[in-house]
């Protein structure tokens, strides 16, 4: 037994040589982030007890590891006056541009209910003295619809999540990497999920391979953690998207990521407060001489650069829209780290020399103002505005009083992924049900803290499906076994020797080559350069000297497989030019700043309402969102569908 979950004892050791351990079990969800750990909850809830949460473990995933300034959780107008609907979130979300509206009316309907749902668990959301729950606006977002507990929405939301699910009894397997998962045909010919192959790190190398056969598998392994070189994603997040790509599952958007600054010695986005009291910008060589406060050769005058630093407080993912704007600042401290081979710092201990409040543009000065927050250095200001911010870093390791903070331009989240129904099943495997950030729900922009509600919503749906359409077993084990049985020797013999090296060389090509900036002349060096890799480690054969060797080693190049994918998605969205969080390079483009040469390559605007389906590795598909479900049916009629299921069809 594994945490009370059934073996198969007459199965056990039928494969040869590793003897993987065989479980069988009803509903696996794999990742125990925000996002798996309420799909687990609402299955529970609905009477799917035969359940397992498979994870690296409780404390890895960017859930419960990242935040921000002011980490943002999406949902409803629930304010006063604050005028809302249903159909103007679910619009909010579909104007984002290629999002699908069934899902996007989802997200919108269930966003209510999955806010409450956490309420009552405990997560402390704030509400005024009438029980109303206050929002401000966040990024593409028209109304007051955020919410915030703090610098960790996500992080408590986990521990409460955790917290009810250890009370529910649901058994959850840590330390297990999963590294393959199983298909099989259906009698339609389709392919439907069969299992997951794990490594088991606390067992010796014989004995580590675990077999897990499973009606449905929830997939919830988060973003792309492990695929940039300068990321935010914390350390504890490498993310599994590529297992869902080796299998066939189709994706999409997967070119819509957001970027932004970003310190990198302990990861965490420099937004809010961090760029409201205006901190210096600096720049040196790679060993730390020739400083230079390098924004100034850009600015004709101080309170230009001001302002702009000051804006990226609230406008903080990089944006092509703002790119003659605030977003100018990410592009040129990507400009001065990847191109220019510096390193690029905030400072928070001096103000740059032509800093004065009174020259400063009317919104920087009044905010500040409003502060209480006009005097001394950024630090003394950050001191006034927001103690908390420092105190992180202090926590952290780092003492803004007396250090500079390093920062680049990193990948943040990615906006797609696995392609699903309404439902959130994927749209080609069946059985196979995708949520949070591996779900490709989003479109090209979507508002701040959209990610943590679809997350969220996701886990409401997949659990009103299963209980009403797949609860019964169909899956015909002994067909999965022999399929398992096959994988099985791909899986023994493949380690790889330096798996920092193999890592760092697809990061850093994918940081330099399919980041937020883009060259369209080093796109097709980059697939190659990626395809070579990924060969050569298809071709190693060799055994690996421990568990955690075997399942690192599978990792890597699991990981590799998804840069090829994504390299070639960004290669294949170039023409839709710079829109999002990603800017494309063009000779004859419009003009950026007249001291910058490179020019970008406007949106092009027949493309912002065309989704772009990828089938692994490689074949892409252009297809229009499914549209906007229009409301308004009558009540009885919605409830005599109600009562017959027909609302599932
Ligand atoms: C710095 C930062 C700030 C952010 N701020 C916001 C914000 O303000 N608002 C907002 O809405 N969103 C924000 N996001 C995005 C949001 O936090 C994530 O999208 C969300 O937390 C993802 O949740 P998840 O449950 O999908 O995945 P995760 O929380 O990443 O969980 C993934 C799980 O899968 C497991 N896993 C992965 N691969 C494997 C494997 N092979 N085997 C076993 N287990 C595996 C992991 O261990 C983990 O348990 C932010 C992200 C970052 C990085």
């Amino acid at each position: 037994m594994v945490n009370g979950v059934r073996r198969c004892p007459t199965l056990e050791g039928d494969l040869p040589k590793m003897q993987p351990t065989i479980f069988n079990v009803h509903t696996i969800i794999l990742g125990s982030g925000a996002a798996g750990l309420n799909a687990a909850l609402q299955l529970q809830r609905r009477g799917i007890t035969d359940l397992l949460i498979l994870t690296e473990g409780l404390t890895f995933g960017t859930s419960i590891n990242a935040g921000s300034d002011k980490q943002t959780y999406y949902k409803l107008n629930l304010y006063g006056d604050g005028r809302d609907s249903v159909r103007d979130v679910a619009e909010t979300l579909f104007n984002g541009g290629a999002a699908d509206g069934d899902t996007a009316m989802v997200e919108a309907a269930l966003s209510a209910r999955a806010f409450y749902n956490l309420l009552e668990l405990g997560v402390q959301f704030p509400q005024d003295a009438y029980g109303q729950f206050p929002g401000y606006k966040t990024d593409h977002d028209p109304r007051q619809r955020a919410t915030s507990i703090g610098p960790y929405t996500s992080r408590e939301m986990c521990h409460t999540l955790i917290a009810e699910v250890k009370r529910l009894q649901i058994h959850i397997s840590e330390h297990r990497i999963a590294v393959r998962l199983l298909t099989v045909p259906t009698n339609e010919n389709k392919q439907r999920i069969a299992g997951v192959f794990c490594i088991n790190i606390d067992n010796p190398l014989e004995t580590c391979l675990e077999f897990y056969l499973c009606e449905n598998l929830i997939f919830a392994t988060g973003g792309l953690g492990g695929l940039y070189r300068d990321s935010v994603y914390p350390r504890k997040h490498t993310g599994g998207i590529g297992l869902a790509m080796e299998i066939g599952a189709r994706c999409q958007n997967l070119a819509e990521s957001q970027f932004g600054l970003a310190s990198t010695a302990f990861r965490w986005n420099v937004s809010g407060s961090y760029m409201q009291v205006m901190p210096r910008f600096i720049s040196t060589d790679i060993n730390g001489n020739d400083e230079r406060e390098f924004l100034d050769t850009y600015y004709n005058q101080p309170s230009e650069k001001l302002n702009d630093v000051f804006l990226k407080g609230y406008q903080w993912p990089f944006d092509a829209g703002k790119i003659c704007g605030s977003s100018l600042v990410d592009l040129l401290v990507y400009r001065e780290t990847v191109e220019c081979n510096r390193r690029v710092f905030l400072d928070y201990r001096t103000n740059s020399p032509q800093f004065d409040i009174r020259t400063l543009p009317n919104e920087p000065r009044k905010y500040l103002e409003q502060c209480e927050a006009t005097h001394g250095t950024p630090i003394d200001r950050l001191e006034k505005m927001n103690p908390q911010a420092i105190k992180l870093y202090k926590t952290n390791g780092i003492d803004l009083h007396n250090n500079r903070l390093e920062i680049a331009l990193c990948i943040q989240h990615n906006n797609g992924g696995v392609s699903v129904n309404r439902y959130w099943e994927s749209v080609n495997i069946q059985h196979l049900f995708a949520v949070g950030e591996v779900a490709g729900t989003h479109g090209i922009t979507r508002p701040g803290g959209a990610a943590l509600n679809a997350g969220q919503v996701g886990g409401f749906r997949v659990a009103e499906w299963i209980a009403a359409k797949y609860n019964e077993k169909t899956l015909d084990s002994k067909v999965a076994i022999k399929a398992a049985e096959q994988l099985k020797e791909q899986l023994m013999n493949g380690a790889i020797d330096n798996i920092e090296d193999e890592r760092g060389e697809f990061q850093a090509r994918m940081s330099e080559n399919v980041g937020a900036i883009v060259f369209p002349d080093k796109l097709s060096g980059a697939v190659e350069e990626t395809r070579k890799q990924l060969r050569r480690l298809s071709n190693e054969k060799k055994i690996a000297t421990s568990s955690k060797h075997l399942a690192e080693s599978l990792r890597t190049r699991t990981l590799v497989y998804a840069a090829y994918v994504y390299t070639n998605a960004i290669t294949e969205n170039v023409e839709a030019g710079s829109r999002g969080s990603r800017i494309v390079v063009e000779e004859t483009g419009n003009q950026i700043h007249p001291k910058l040469e490179i020019r970008y390559k406007p949106e092009q605007e027949q493309y912002r309402n065309i989704i772009k389906e990828t089938q692994p590795p490689e074949t892409h598909i252009k297809r229009s969102p499914r549209p906007l479900p229009v409301s308004g049916e009558w009540f009885e009629k919605v409830w005599a569908n109600f009562q017959d299921w027909k609302h599932l069809d």
